[in-house]
């Protein structure tokens, strides 16, 4: 049996959309389910589209996800030029094998499946101009050939000069007039297409002596050795013409499977870095910062742990057929089947890559978490002993969604409070609650027991409730002291993590403040 192998094959055009990363992500599992090969193919034959930076950008942001390709990059995250014995098929940037595709192009002239078209830029254009004046749109196609300038309709002299002496044409396919091409998807089961609706693409240009991307991408799939393409539905479309061009070389088919979109949130449509902007949730893995200086968030910036990004991901657009819904890189790989990858476009929700990154959060080790929150403190201009860190993490870890909510939820801990909650002040610090409050604080200053929550908590209780004092307000008046509002952590979770000396300052600091 073969190998498998299959590619990820970007185009250099911009950040990776999530959706893209998903694809990676498919491709990735299935190759490691296989014992197979995952292989990285920069395809970057359109200049008018390259982005500098966005190959970078891929390859970081797969590192990020933990989608390492076996071939194409280093170990150093760079595209490999050169062949070597793990990177057999480089360079693995299309613009640097340019010199491999005309050959190719020519074989399929020669063979009569493809011919040179010399019509000029302008020429066709005038074309598509005098079309839409009645009405209609200009194809390039078994009809309008025989009207058109190529090496179908001039002589084979003419044919031969303007290949020598003219430098802007192509090669185009020539699509069949009237065959039903029968092709197989993966995910979608049988398709059939009849040729008579699709044109005849160019597979080449003498202009820049490049490829498209029909052309590089079969030829490439099939000198890399590639079994199964995986990619987005948005190629659904070129899939009869991959099928006639690898029938047209004589060249033994990959399987194919067209994922279907990631859909918006709300209504219909593709997800867009639009939806993202408006409701407020990133569309990149990372940030972005475009030529016009323009920003675009990331999950990895907005806090999110690369496995919960990928566990989300994995999730849209396939399940496990049964209720589990938190897998790692790894069960991924053990779980994953092409079967049950869903044909349906995914609906994104981002409450639930939310709900994902808040599972993964309370996972983590006290000790990875306080290790993360050291910087966010960092930010705060606070520095703390990491044992102490460690317990206050936690104590706040079920709370939190982001490591950097443990500043929101309990900044507190690490510096005390400079302003009261006025509406908190009016509501709770009355003389009637101050007076008992400040007998419980007393008492908690003498308090010589077992320093654990549940030991102080249950004798402050006893305390106030022997006293028949009002549990919830005296409580309230000390919290407003230790934290400047009504709400917060509990009274002896706060005690405890601050210690008896700043406690007492903030006692005495409230009273003397508020009165
Ligand atoms: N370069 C194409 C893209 O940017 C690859 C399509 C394919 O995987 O065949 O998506």
């Amino acid at each position: 049996m073969k190998k498998t192998r299959v590619r990820f094959a970007p185009s250099p055009t911009g950040p990776l959309h999530m959706g893209g990363v998903r694809t990676a992500l498919y491709n990735y599992l299935y190759a490691k389910q296989n014992g197979g090969d995952f292989i990285l193919r920069i395809e970057d034959t359109d200049s008018n589209r390259f982005v500098p930076g966005a190959e970078q950008y891929i390859i970081e942001s797969l590192r990020w996800c933990g989608i390492i390709p076996d071939e194409g990059v280093d170990a150093d995250g760079k595209v490999v030029e050169v062949p070597s014995e793990k990177h057999p098929h480089a360079p693995y940037r299309q613009s640097q094998r340019r010199g491999i595709y005309r050959k190719y192009a020519e074989q399929l002239v020669e063979a009569g499946y493809a011919y040179y078209a010399f019509d000029s830029a302008e020429e066709l254009a005038a074309k598509r101009a005098e079309a839409e004046a009645s009405g209609q749109t200009f194809i390039y196609n078994y009809e309008s050939r025989t009207a058109l300038r190529n090496s179908l309709t001039l002589s084979p002299e003419e044919t031969a000069r303007l290949i020598a002496e003219t430098s802007d044409w192509t090669v185009r396919f020539k699509m069949p007039e009237d065959e039903v091409v029968e092709m197989d998807d993966m995910i979608r089961g049988h398709i059939e297409v009849n040729t008579r609706t699709l044109d005849d693409k160019v597979l080449w240009k003498r202009a820049d002596e490049l490829p498209t991307y029909h052309l590089a991408n079969i030829v490439d799939d099939h000198l890399m050795e590639i079994t199964e393409v995986i990619r987005g539905e948005e190629w659904l479309p070129s899939l009869p013409l991959h099928y006639l061009l690898y029938r047209a070389f004589g060249w033994e088919r990959p399987r194919f499977a067209h994922l279907s979109l990631l859909l918006k949130p709300v209504g219909n449509g593709k997800l867009s870095k639009r939806d993202g902007d408006k409701l407020g949730f990133p569309v990149f893995p990372l940030q972005w910062t475009n030529a016009e200086g323009e920003s675009s968030r990331g999950y990895r910036e907005d806090g999110y742990f690369p496995e919960a990004f990928v566990n989300m991901l994995a999730m849209l657009g396939w399940n496990p057929g049964t209720e589990q819904e938190i897998f790692s890189l790894d069960e991924l790989v053990q779980a994953f089947s092409m079967d049950k990858v869903q044909k349906a476009g995914a609906k994104f929700n981002p409450e639930k890559a939310k709900w994902f990154n808040k599972e993964y959060l309370r996972m983590k080790s006290d000790e990875e978490l306080a290790g993360l929150f050291v910087p966010v403190l960092a930010s705060h201009g606070i520095s703390d002993d990491f044992g102490h860190l460690c317990k206050v993490v936690r104590l706040i870890k079920e709370r939190a969604t982001f490591v950097a909510d443990f500043w929101d939820i309990a900044w507190y801990l690490f510096k005390a409070p400079e302003e009261y909650a006025e509406k908190d002040v009016n509501k709770f610090w009355k003389p009637e609650n101050v007076e008992p409050a400040m007998k419980v604080a007393d008492f908690i200053l003498a308090y010589d027991g077992e320093w654990k929550r549940e030991a102080l908590e249950g004798k402050l209780e006893e305390f106030i409730r022997s006293n028949e004092w009002p549990m919830g307000k005296v409580m309230n008046c000390i919290r407003l002291a230790l934290t400047g509002s009504g709400s917060g952590l509990g009274i002896a979770d706060v005690v405890i993590l601050i210690g008896k000396d700043e406690f007492k300052a903030r006692i005495d600091r409230a009273a003397a403040v508020l009165g």
